[in-house]
Parts: structure tokens; C-alpha cells; sequence
């Protein structure tokens, strides 16, 4: 065993598909001090049981462009490092059993296509051709991706890791890492089973360990175990190396050949959550028990899409934990909590097919210290310290598991999980017919019901239930006046000497305004990219209210605190949860507010951008003459 470095430009902490994919990308563009720590042996985390399924078809585009990325990188890395990767172009059909399905599949592949990866339309009947086991009968159409294929995850973590090795990486395995050094709030150093690395940068791949890992360290990294199940069968006549991957997202269930056997397996639209008291000490190359009572239902679906399953023999029934996080998306990054420690987790049971991709986003990201496109869907900015609840992320998961499948209907909100912040005006809204749906953990009223209508969205591709009710609220909004509760925007305090020139540093537009005053800018970066867009308020000459998006919380405070000098004399403080608002807006807002309120709301007493305290009732609140909706309009 070769001893450990004393230090390193990076270390990182996992050995499966994820970490020795980032260590490949790291010194094929050039690091060659890289340093993997595996308290195991490499793939044996989640990796070494993954069904090895590579599909490029997604909702969402970036995910896409990064499966894309593996795709490439896998069909070339046996020539390329010599170890083999059981890479395999067999193609992939999706079926749909219902229109709606057979809508989101059309979608889907024409982002596909848009990122030059071939989808093509096929009816049921060329989908049986392709799958002869496959009964087409019920089946609206399908869709054919002859690029996806499959892998072997544990070699294709073999080549990249003997990759990485060639470009100059150490990969210790048996080595546990036991603690992360921070100096000033940046990665200094890691502790390990064998020693001290001294080292700036620290990536955390530690798949189902992730999350602890990040604990130790004050970094949030939200997610949590689930089981996820497959069974293998012996040879079945017909199945062949060449047959294409199945999924039947209706029935919850995938189709892989293996070992001319069919490899099945599913995602549960209730899963069960995994590791409530952590991962048990020594967890390497573990299985959970079966579970035939969780799988009987995927059996069923399976044996109704393909009906030789019925009398196949069941060879095994492999049951193994996989991370998931509260949104589906995986986890991606440098943590706001401290600088220079990256994560790479949570990938939701597609960490095979994304890791290629994503670990050289990743590997971009930590040489140029930023990321290389547009990641926000899998950024770890999106998340809050509230996201790492171990109560929260239990129930939330079970429930993510199968959304994988789910058919994703625009405005689809998740049921899991509700309820953990609410403004004070939450059972007011309610006894007003609030739909509710959730953003940054906030109850927020989509829409109102009018009486004798149930406020609750009928989800479909075409208008939904809500057009005519939303539709009214908009024209009173137009033509009269209508209330907003707006208390889930994110609001900061910026103060201090230097609050001025660290905003203005930042801001697109002046905000060396006079207090009292309120700028609408955007937020940028140095290469003039946009980061947010926000309001600032001018409150003192030292203090500044910033009100933002709820989803950029974390992102914005970030960006901010970030960029406060080390000698600077600035705080940002989050008091989004200390002030409750309400948007009074439309042309009626100032007569409206009138009734209430003796304060001069003319537009010479109270121009458009001014903010100041007005009495409302018996109540001082800050006033802001600012609009979202293009009517007059006052935020209190
Ligand atoms: C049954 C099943 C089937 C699946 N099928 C597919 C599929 O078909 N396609 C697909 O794309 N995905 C699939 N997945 C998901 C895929 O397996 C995972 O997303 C992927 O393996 C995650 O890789 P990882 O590197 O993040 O985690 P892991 O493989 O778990 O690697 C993390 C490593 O970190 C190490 N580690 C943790 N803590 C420390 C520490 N403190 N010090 C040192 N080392 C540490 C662990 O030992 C572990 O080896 C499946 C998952 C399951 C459970």
C-alpha cells in the first residue's frame, strides 16, 4: 500500500462512479495532484449494484447535455485506458400506455434531439418488432433512442479511476476520511484513518455518506437513502445482448438484458427510506433484505409488459440503497457554507448514466472556480439548511423515488414533505380558497377557488382547471386593485461601512442612491452574467433591505457574503422569516390603501422607487412603491 501524500491540490473523498469520474476529468485538463480517499474499495458504495442502464432521454435539458457528455465519453473509454466498461449501444424504446405519457415522450425527445441526440417517433406495432417479448397491444407509441445503451457501472468506475491514475491521480482505497481541517471558512486540510492531507480543495462524492460528510463540515447536502430493487432472471429464448433497454414508465418498470436473462427493476411511487440511523459502520459492497411484498406490484406491471416473466426463473432479487434528494435533480457544486468544498451526490438512481458528464462539469467548475453553463437545476445553492432535516428528507424521498416516472405535468407539485413555512396570512388564504403550492419550503397560493369549486389543480398538458380562476384574479389585478401575499420572498439585511460598495460592486445599476429609495437591478458576475435579479432598498447609509427570489435564498446570500472583502465591513443577515408582505397593486391600490391609511400616496408624495414607513390602522409598516405586474402598486 503506497502511504498517503501529505498533501494534495484536491482531494477527493469516494471512490464510486461519481469520484473517479471527477478524478479522470481533473487530470485529463491538466491537475495532476489528485488525490481519491475510498474507505472501501472503489464501486463498492452504490455503484457496484446499479442496473447499469444509460438513457439520454429527460425532462430537463441540462440533464440531458450532461448524459449526452457520457454517453461520448463511455463509448470511447475501453480504447482509450484499455480496461473494460461493458459499454453497449443497444438502443432504448419508451413506451407509453396513455396519451399523456405518449405527450411528455414527444417532448422529451425533442429536447433530445435538440442536443443532436437521435429520437425518433415509433408506434406500438416497430416498438414490438424491436422488443418481440413485449406485448404492444395497450400501448399508445413508444419512442426510439438508438444511441442509449449499457454499462457495466463497477468496470466503467475501473477505467475512469485507471484513467485518472494515468494522468498522474493517487487512489487510496481503505481509507476513511474522518474529518475536514477549515481555516477562515475554506477547505484547509482533510483527516483520514491514515494521516493529515493538507489540501485546498476537497470534493465530497460519498454517495449515501454525503450527507454526514457534510455535516462534520457545516455544509448542508440534502439527501437521503431509499431502497431500490431489480431482479435478474435466468436465460429467457429470445433475449438477446443486441436487445434494446425497455422502460414502461406507466408501469413504474425498466428492461435490461443480462446475461441473456431480463434484468427488471422499478420505481416505487412509495418507496421505503433507508439508514434512518445513518449507514451502518463497514457498509461495503451491502444489499438490504428482499423485499417481495414492495416488489409485488412492479412484478405484476412487468409480467403484463412482458409476458414471458411469468414462468422465468428469478435468479435474484437485489435490493440496494441509492440517495435521492428533495427535488430529484443530483446535487452539484461548491458549498456556500465554506469555500473550495465541492459536492458531487444524490444522484437519484442515475448516477451511471450522468456521471460522466457531470463529473466533468464538476472538474470544470473547481479549475475555473465556477460553473462552466447553466447548472441552477442541480446547484447546491438550491437548497437551505431546512432541506437536511432528517424527518423532511425521510418522507420527502419515499415520494421522489417515483417521480422518476411520474408523467411531468407543468405546475406538478410534490404532496410530501408540505407545510414547513407559512406566513401568518396562510389561514386566511386557505379559508379563501388557496390552491397552495410550495417553493423554498413555502406555502404559496397558485391560484384561488372561486365557491363550489375545489382548489385543486387537475394536472394536464393542455389548460388546466386554474386558467379562469387565475385569469380572474389577473384582470381585477389589471383593471382594479388585488392583495398578494408576498412573505416568501427571500429579504436580506446588507449593512455596515462598506454595504454600499460591496452591492454597488455587484449590482448592475447605481444603488448609491439616497436612503429611501429602491433599485430594481439585476446581480452579476465578473464576466457579466447575470446571478439574480432583485430589489434594494435603501434603508440607512449603512443598511440596505435586498428582497429576491425565495428560490434564490441561499444562491443570492451567497453571492453577496462572498464577495465582502476580507478587511470589508459588511454583514448579511436573513430576515426573510421576520417580515410578513402584502402586494397591494392595480390602479385602485391607492385608493384602496387610502381607506386605511393617511399617509400621501400621491405620486408626488410617494414617487415610484421610494420606500418609507407609513401608518396602515394602528400599524407602522415599510411602504415600497415598486410593482411586479405593471400597474401601480405599493409592497408593505
Ligand atoms: C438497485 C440500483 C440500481 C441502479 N441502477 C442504475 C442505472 O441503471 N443507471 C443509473 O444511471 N444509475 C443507477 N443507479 C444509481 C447509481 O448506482 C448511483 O447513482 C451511483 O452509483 C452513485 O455513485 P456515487 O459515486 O455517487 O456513490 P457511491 O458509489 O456510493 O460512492 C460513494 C463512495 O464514497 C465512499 N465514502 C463515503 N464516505 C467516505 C469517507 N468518509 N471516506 C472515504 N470514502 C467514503 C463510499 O465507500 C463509496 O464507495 C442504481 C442504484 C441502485 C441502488
Amino acid at each position: 500500500m503506497t502511504a498517503l501524500p501529505s498533501q494534495a491540490r484536491v482531494v477527493i473523498v469516494g471512490g464510486g462512479i461519481v469520484g473517479a469520474s471527477v478524478a479522470y476529468h481533473l487530470t485529463t485538463l491538466g491537475w495532476r495532484d489528485v488525490v481519491v480517499l475510498e474507505q472501501g474499495s472503489l464501486s463498492g458504495g452504490t455503484t457496484w449494484h446499479a442496473a447499469g442502464l444509460v438513457g439520454q432521454l429527460r425532462s430537463s435539458s441540462n440533464l440531458t447535455q450532461l448524459i449526452r457528455d457520457s454517453v461520448d465519453l463511455y463509448s470511447r473509454l475501453e480504447a482509450e485506458t484499455g480496461q473494460a466498461t461493458g459499454w453497449k449501444r443497444c438502443g432504448s424504446i419508451s413506451v407509453a400506455r396513455t396519451v399523456e405519457r405518449m405527450v411528455q415522450l414527444r417532448r422529451n425527445a425533442s429536447v433530445a434531439r435538440s442536443y443532436g441526440i437521435e429520437a425518433e417517433e415509433i408506434s406500438p406495432k416497430q416498438a414490438g418488432e424491436r422488443y418481440p417479448l413485449m406485448r404492444t397491444d395497450d400501448l399508445v407509441g413508444a419512442v426510439w433512442i438508438p444511441g442509449d445503451g449499457k454499462a457495466n457501472p463497477a468496470d466503467i468506475t475501473q477505467a475512469l479511476a485507471r484513467g485518472a491514475r494515468a494522468g498522474g491521480a493517487q487512489i487510496h482505497e481503505s481509507v476513511k476520511v474522518t474529518g475536514v481541517k477549515l481555516e477562515r471558512g475554506r477547505v484547509a486540510g482533510v483527516h483520514t484513518s491514515q494521516g493529515d492531507i493538507t489540501t485546498d480543495v476537497l470534493v465530497n462524492c460519498a454517495g449515501l455518506w454525503a450527507r454526514e460528510l457534510g455535516r462534520m463540515s457545516g455544509v448542508t447536502v440534502p439527501l437521503h437513502a431509499c431502497e431500490h430493487m431489480y431482479i435478474v432472471t435466468n436465460p429467457i429464448d429470445g433475449v438477446t445482448s443486441d436487445l434494446p433497454v425497455m422502460r414502461d414508465g406507466d408501469g413504474h418498470i425498466y428492461f435490461k438484458e443480462e446475461v441473456a436473462g431480463l434484468l427488471m427493476g422499478g420505481f416505487d411511487p412509495w418507496a421505503k427510506a433507508w439508514g434512518m440511523e445513518g449507514i451502518p459502520e463497514g457498509f461495503s459492497f451491502g444489499t438490504l433484505p428482499e423485499d417481495w411484498g414492495k416488489f409485488e406490484i412492479l412484478m405484476r406491471n412487468a409480467i403484463e409488459r412482458v409476458p414471458a416473466l411469468e414462468t422465468a426463473q428469478v435468479r435474484l432479487l437485489m435490493n440496494g440503497p441509492e440517495s435521492f434528494t428533495p427535488d430529484n435533480y443530483f446535487i452539484l457544486g461548491e458549498a456556500p457554507e465554506v469555500r473550495r468544498y465541492y459536492v458531487g451526490a444524490g444522484f437519484c438512481s442515475g448516477g451511471i448514466a450522468t456521471a460522466g458528464g457531470a463529473g466533468r462539469a464538476l472538474a470544470e467548475w473547481i479549475i475555473a472556480d465556477r460553473p462552466p453553463m447553466d447548472l441552477w437545476q442541480a446547484d447546491i445553492r438550491r437548497f437551505a439548511p431546512f432541506h437536511a432535516n432528517p424527518a423532511f428528507l425521510r418522507e420527502r424521498v419515499s415520494e421522489i423515488v417515483g417521480v422518476h416516472y411520474f408523467v411531468a405535468f407543468p405546475n406538478r407539485e410534490l404532496e410530501s414533505g408540505r407545510g414547513l413555512r407559512r406566513s401568518p396570512l396562510y389561514e386566511r388564504l386557505q379559508a379563501r380558497g388557496a390552491c397552495f403550492g410550495s417553493k423554498m419550503g413555502w406555502e404559496r397560493a397558485n391560484w384561488f377557488a372561486p365557491a363550489g369549486v375545489t382548489p385543486k389543480t387537475e394536472y394536464s398538458f393542455g389548460r388546466q382547471n386554474w386558467f379562469p380562476h387565475a385569469a380572474a384574479e389577473h384582470r381585477a389585478c389589471r383593471e382594479a386593485v388585488a392583495r398578494f401575499d408576498q412573505t416568501s420572498f427571500s429579504k436580506f439585511l446588507v449593512q455596515g461601512r462598506d454595504a454600499e460598495a460591496v452591492l454597488q460592486r455587484l449590482c448592475a445599476n447605481d444603488v448609491a442612491v439616497p436612503p429611501g429609495r429602491v433599485v430594481y437591478t439585476a446581480m452579476l458576475n465578473e464576466r457579466g452574467g447575470f446571478e439574480s435579479d432583485l430589489t434594494v432598498t435603501r434603508l440607512a447609509g449603512d443598511a440596505y433591505l435586498v428582497v429576491t427570489g425565495s428560490a434564490q435564498t441561499t444562491r443570492d446570500a451567497d453571492w453577496i457574503r462572498r464577495h465582502v472583502p476580507e478587511d470589508g465591513r459588511a454583514t448579511l443577515t436573513d430576515v426573510g422569516s421576520a417580515y410578513a408582505v402584502i402586494g397591494v397593486m392595480g390602479p385602485r391600490s391607492r385608493e384602496l390603501l387610502s381607506r386605511v391609511s393617511s399617509a400621501d400616496l400621491s405620486s408626488a408624495g410617494f414617487p415610484f422607487a421610494t420606500s418609507r414607513e407609513i401608518g396602515i390602522g394602528r400599524a407602522m409598516v415599510r411602504a415600497s412603491r415598486i410593482t411586479y405586474v405593471g400597474e401601480l402598486g405599493w409592497e408593505l
